[in-house]
């Protein structure tokens, strides 16, 4: 288990299109680990694997109800919208408000390579998306309708 450097800005890395797992193999477990530790020392609620560099389908999920592997994930179903503002742990003190789905389902593996769907709303919803955007290289900024980096007061 192991803190990972969150890569950020412009780093070229967050434009890529994650490859699938194929095998769930010690590699990705100790991906799956790593990030988990990553995510929780940064305290923020999602983080894809490309954000710590690797270039793998693999997202951590976290709005304060236990820790969400997803392997693989896709999102399968969507309904609603939300306006909220979101940020983003390689974009550090910046937000902007991004329309998601209210309600999402994603489909994803477990560390056990076994297929599962969970839904999500509110928050939920919202992490999903924005971490599986990571996936195909795409950041909140490229989707938000305002940005309020300097409209955060005190
Ligand atoms: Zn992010």
């Amino acid at each position: 288990m192991a803190i990972r450097i969150i890569r950020k800005d412009d780093d070229e890395i967050l434009r890529k299109v994650s490859k699938k797992v194929e095998v769930i193999d010690d590699r990705i477990l100790t991906l799956l680990d790593d990030m988990k530790d990553t995510l929780y020392d940064a305290q923020g609620v999602g983080l894809a694997a490309p954000q710590i560099g690797v270039l793998r389908r693999v997202v951590v999920v976290d709005i304060g109800e236990g820790i969400i592997e997803l392997i693989n994930p896709v999102i399968v179903y969507e309904n609603g919208e939300q306006v909220d503002e979101e940020g983003c742990l390689s974009l550090p003190g910046r937000s902007g408000i991004v329309k998601r789905p209210e309600k999402v389902i994603v489909r994803a593996m477990d560390r056990e390579g076994k297929t599962f769907e969970m839904s999500g709303t509110e928050l939920l919803a919202r992490a999903f998306c924005h971490e599986v955007d990571h996936l195909n290289g795409v950041l909140y900024t490229d989707k938000m309708i305002r940005d309020t980096t300097d409209s955060s007061e005190e």
